[in-house]
């Protein structure tokens, strides 16, 4: 399952990377490129702009373009309600994709990241991967830990 936020919401669209879902953050403010963008990929839109759903619903039923409007400020409440309409795993796929730039994460050898990381991170862990975009490496405590303060924060609330 494909998503595509809008300008309002930057933290979810890195929430539901690091959940594994694919995830395009569109920053710009030309509604009609952002549905084209979802049709042509399939995405799912994401957005807390009621005016702009209002607007565009006929669109979307048309184009089958599903949709989800959200209420809530805070990104624990966002990614919970996309969860449960979309009946997400946020558990099922983490550590897949590039928290920054949403591009798929490749696997890294130890010693290909030797020099790159922190010492302390190099001595204690040993899986790494790497994005295949912007190249930032990424090792288990990473997207695991904030994994882990994300479904906290989600089941929690
Ligand atoms: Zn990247």
């Amino acid at each position: 399952m494909k998503f595509i936020v809008d300008l309002t919401m930057g933290r979810l669209a890195k929430w539901l990377r690091i959940a594994g879902y694919d995830t395009v953050f569109y920053n710009s403010a030309n509604p009609d490129k952002l549905i084209e963008i979802a049709s042509k990929e399939g995405r799912m839109i994401l957005t807390r702009n009621s005016g702009f759903i209002k607007k565009k619903k006929k669109t979307f039923e048309e184009k089958g373009i599903p949709f989800l409007l959200l209420t809530s400020d805070r990104v624990e409440d966002q990614l919970k309600g996309v969860a449960a309409n979309f009946k997400l795993n946020l558990k099922g796929n983490p550590f897949t994709l590039c928290i920054d730039c949403n591009k798929p994460l490749v696997k890294i050898s130890k010693e290909d990241v030797a020099g790159k990381v922190p010492e302390f991170v190099y001595q204690n862990y040993n899986k790494f991967v790497q994005c295949s975009n912007c190249k930032k490496i990424f090792w288990g405590g990473t997207h695991k830990e904030r994994m882990e303060g994300i479904i906290k924060a989600v089941i929690e609330n």
